[in-house]
């Protein structure tokens, strides 16, 4: 199955959002593989929004991260990029449609809670860059056949 990394923001840590943000996660059916808080380093930041060095706010975004530590998540479920995407919303915050984490929860553009792999293959070099190899967890749902019909999994 694929696994996509999330990230629980200063914004989500600060506001106290944590459980009702992995809440969202486990109540969908996704299996959380790995969990952990970090401190980011400037290093790290720089990798991971390389995508974003030429945009004026590419300071203001570092800096923000760095303001508490942050929660990295591993979660795992058939088509997992996707649908934590579907599930946290788009970018900003104001534009978010209700119902996702970023619509109910952010106001802001770069204040929005939470950062999850924008597909499979950046969830594959993202989870490197954050989780050590014996860090993903291999267990199995004992709920997996009322998750999933028997011809999808
Ligand atoms: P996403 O997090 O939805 O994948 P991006 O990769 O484009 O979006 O941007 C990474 C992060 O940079 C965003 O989650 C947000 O915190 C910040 N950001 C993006 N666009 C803006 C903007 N216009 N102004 C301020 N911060 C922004």
């Amino acid at each position: 199955m694929e696994k996509t990394l999330v990230i629980l923001k200063p914004s989500c840590v600060q506001r106290a959002l944590m459980g009702e943000v992995i809440s969202r996660f486990e109540k969908k059916g996704l299996r959380l593989a790995g969990m952990k808080m970090m401190q980011l380093s400037d290093s790290i930041l720089n990798e991971h929004y390389a995508h974003l060095k030429d945009k004026p706010f590419f300071d203001h975004v570092k800096k923000s991260m760095q303001t508490t530590p942050v929660v990295v998540q591993c979660w795992e479920g058939i088509d997992a990029a996707k649908v934590v995407r579907s599930l946290i919303g788009v970018t900003n915050g104001r534009q978010a449609a209700a119902g996702t984490i970023r619509g109910d929860f952010s106001v802001s553009a770069q204040e929005n809670i939470v950062h999850a792999s924008d597909s499979a293959e950046s969830a594959e070099i993202e989870l490197k860059r954050f989780f050590k190899k014996d860090e993903i967890l291999e267990y199995k749902l004992s709920i997996l056949n009322s998750l999933y019909s028997g011809d999808e999994i």
